[in-house]
């Protein structure tokens, strides 16, 4: 490989706003097969808005989002918040909340005026006993996402979220296809929601449900079956996936843990980065060969 191929692919990439930090990985690009892309910040905005409330019988709209708002006002989630900015724009004031946890990939608990409530998806609350008796398929199947707000073991209501797809998502999606990749999307959210956006970008293959620690496991396991996998993220949440994958390429918009972790950066945040870095990557390796 010559050095100056290389200074020249990266220098390229750079005009096209992807800042490459290792020379190996323009090298390496050339090589993958597999392509995961996180959901949200990635495919998506990151910016959910709160699109519903679904009231168990005897609940009223405003009282859920309250109570939803007071728990999550201790929370950094995205989805916390779209929570707390739809309560502003009613002007509901969270309450004071105590005992609060937030527990990665599933939600947030916490005590108000002495009743312990908890917020977050179906599994979880399942599993602490909770029976989330109401059918959310009408929010699932627009992508939205469906948090489920219980007190002690009732449950109150449902509140859905939902996130836009970046404009380009789809199109970027189409070009490292027809460059041979296989694309995964990858997430934390459950089935059901993801399915829905992955059908609108047209991606391969849906890992969800996957909780923040194992997504650089999942990496690993494509690994193990041969696969030469690039891993795209922008969240905390990702940097240990970025960091194990063969290639990592961050979202400039997104966290500076992503980013330290990643070998690459798309300073836009546009999917179409990746692309481009896959064109340029292996115009540089047909010069050095
Ligand atoms: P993602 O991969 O979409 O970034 P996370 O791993 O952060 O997802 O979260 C996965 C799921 O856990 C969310 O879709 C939600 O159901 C639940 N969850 C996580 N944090 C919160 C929170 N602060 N409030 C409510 N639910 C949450
Ligand atoms: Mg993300």
């Amino acid at each position: 490989a010559t050095p100056m191929s290389v200074m020249v692919g990266v220098g390229k990439a750079a005009e096209h706003g992807i800042l490459i930090r290792e020379g190996d990985a323009l090298q390496t690009s050339s090589k993958l097969d597999t392509i995961v892309l996180d959901k949200t910040g990635t495919i998506t905005e990151g910016k959910p808005a709160l699109t519903d409330i679904l009231c168990a019988e005897g609940q009223q709209e405003d009282h859920l989002l309250q109570l939803a708002a007071s728990l999550e006002s201790g929370s950094e989630h995205p989805l916390a918040r779209a929570i707390l900015e739809a309560a502003q724009q009613r002007d509901i004031s969270p309450d004071r909340a105590d005992n609060f946890h937030a527990l990665n990939g599933k939600g947030v608990s916490a005590t108000l005026n002495g009743k312990s409530y908890r917020l977050g998806n179906r599994r979880w609350l399942e599993s602490e006993g909770i029976t989330a008796n109401l059918d959310s398929s009408s929010l699932t199947e627009r992508g939205a996402t469906p948090l489920f707000l219980a007190e002690g073991n009732t449950l109150l209501g449902i509140l859905g979220v939902a996130d836009r797809i970046k404009e380009d998502s789809r199109d970027a999606i189409a070009r490292l296809k027809d460059q041979g990749l296989t694309v995964v999307m990858i997430t934390g959210d459950i089935q059901a929601s993801a399915d829905a956006i992955a059908k609108q970008v047209g991606v391969d293959q849906v890992m969800a449900e996957v909780l923040p620690e194992d997504k650089a496991k999942k990496v690993k396991a494509l690994q193990d079956k041969g696969r030469i996998v690039a891993m795209v993220g922008d969240g905390i949440n990702d940097a240990p996936a970025l960091a194990q994958a063969d290639v990592g390429f961050a979202i400039g918009t997104g966290t500076d843990v992503a980013i330290e972790s990643a070998a690459i950066t798309l300073m836009g945040g546009s999917l179409h980065g990746v692309a481009d870095a896959m064109a340029i990557s292996s115009a540089t390796v047909r010069n050095i060969k």
